[in-house]
């Protein structure tokens, strides 16, 4: 799994408890940060608002320490929500690029090593996306709940948990 920090971290810990062992143990979990921020661009003379990720942490896999390659895997990437879809997409689109340099890296053609990608959320948002995911993530998307276009307050951001567990039970 990749988790994409910080949402993603507990949700993929969690998953993983539900998640068959593989024959070399618990599935590993990989850590990405991204952050999403809202940006004027200057396009011609026009003001327009645009939406960047950036990187905050990164894999290491291209390292030339590095004893763990991507190439070959069944890579799941977890995230708390799937909002606009920006995050997933700029996720994916990134990854992808890393498993085709790690190919041409080793002498592969690009796609070679069937390196396959799917992503869990908890939450998926159901409005209008301003990214779409390719083709071939969508068959492996997994949102365990589809919900209106509302804004969540998840338990781990909590600062009294009594208080935000009360919340969620006069809520529910
Ligand atoms: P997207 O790129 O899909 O628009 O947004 C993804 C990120 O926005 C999520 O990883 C999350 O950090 C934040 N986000 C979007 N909607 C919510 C929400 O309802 N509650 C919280 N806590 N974060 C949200």
């Amino acid at each position: 799994m990749i988790a994409i920090g910080g949402g993603g971290f507990i949700p993929a810990r969690m998953l993983r408890t539900f998640l068959k062992k593989t024959e070399r143990g618990n599935i590993p979990i990989q850590a990405i940060g991204l952050s999403l921020y809202e940006e004027l661009a200057n396009a011609g003379g026009e003001e327009k608002p645009g939406t960047q990720v950036q990187k905050t942490q990164w894999l290491n896999f291209g390292a030339s320490h590095s004893e763990i390659s991507l190439l070959g895997r069944r890579i799941l990437i977890v995230d708390e929500v799937d909002d606009t879809r920006t995050t997933l997409a700029y996720a994916v689109e990134e990854l992808k690029k890393d498993v085709e340099a790690e190919e041409i890296r080793r002498g592969m053609k690009p796609g070679e090593s069937k390196t396959t990608f799917g992503v869990f959320v908890l939450h998926n948002k159901l409005k209008p996306k301003k990214r779409d995911l390719p083709e071939d993530i969508m068959k492996n998307y997994f949102a365990a709940v589809e919900m209106p276009d509302q804004w969540l307050v998840y338990p781990w951001d909590a600062l009294d948990i009594e208080s935000h567990t009360e919340l969620a039970n006069k809520n529910a």
